[in-house]
């Protein structure tokens, strides 16, 4: 549930990790990034937003709060904001068999045996956000208010990587060589 937070909403992991209940409007079904000063979590003015999300992770999140002692939506085993999400995420992927295989530290531990890949990293959730709601059809200028960006050329950045991929990228590809056959293709 948490990672389906990191990609239902595109936050940072600060803003995950000092997300509060306050933050969460279940009615209107948008969770919000604001300053804590009193915690030292202090958003740039772009950054302070409010993302909508969708009915399935408001439902969740509406369950999850039942459960809940602390102020903070995602809170470590003592209440207080939760830094191990990327330790977590690393050993979750690592043990469902989803590591590269192909990184090796300095010391010589590979991502096969270790959790410690890095293609597992909270930072992709946010680019996935950003990716699906681009194919979605959602403007870029909106994907930048909903990521928090001060700018739009970097938006555009997350955008361009993506769509080397992208359904449509596809289809032109193929269109281009239509007339070509490869040897061993079929
Ligand atoms: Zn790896």
């Amino acid at each position: 549930m948490t990672f389906q937070f990191f990609l239902g909403t595109g936050f940072r992991e600060q803003e995950v990790m000092f997300c509060s209940w306050k933050n969460a409007d279940f009615k209107g079904k948008v969770v919000a990034v604001r300053s804590k000063p009193e915690l030292g979590f202090r958003p740039k003015d772009k950054e302070e937003r409010s993302v909508p999300v969708p009915d399935s992770l408001i439902a969740a999140l509406a369950n999850r709060k039942k459960e809940s002692t602390s102020m903070f939506i995602f809170a470590g085993p003592d209440g207080k904001p939760n830094g191990h999400f990327l330790r977590v995420l690393q050993k979750l992927a690592l043990r469902a068999g989803l590591n590269c295989g192909e990184c090796i530290t300095k010391q010589g531990k590979s991502c096969a045996t270790q959790a410690m890949c890095r293609e597992w990293g909270l930072h992709k959730f946010r680019k996935t956000f950003a990716t699906m709601h681009s194919e979605a059809g959602v403007p870029p200028s909106t994907i930048q208010k909903w990521l928090g960006h001060s700018d739009l050329a970097t938006t555009l950045r997350y955008l361009a990587t993506a769509d080397l991929r992208s359904e449509r990228t596809r289809q032109q590809v193929n269109a281009t060589f239509s007339g070509l056959k490869i040897e061993g293709a079929a």
